[in-house]
């Protein structure tokens, strides 16, 4: 029954720092700040990461200035 116990907490933590590795590697941004501000390249305006539209060209703040951008360059 100890060792149970013992195995849990093992498997517990092993879970925890796959979790707390896995979030850094993908939001290394906003692990200091909560929200991330962007701007978006077209229009300037700012919003926060999670919700801007990530491209090839930039971070914009929707697909209708995404390909309004993209179309005027090329
Ligand atoms: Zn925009």
């Amino acid at each position: 029954m100890k060792y149970l116990l013992l195995f849990g907490i093992i498997m517990g933590v092993i879970w925890w720092l796959k979790l707390s590795r896995r979030s850094g590697d993908d939001q290394q941004a906003t692990l200091d700040e909560p929200q991330t501000m962007v701007r978006c390249l077209h229009c300037g305006l700012h919003l926060p990461s999670d919700e801007a539209l990530l491209a090839q060209t930039g971070i914009y703040c929707g697909k209708e200035h995404r390909d309004l951008h993209e179309r005027g360059h090329v």
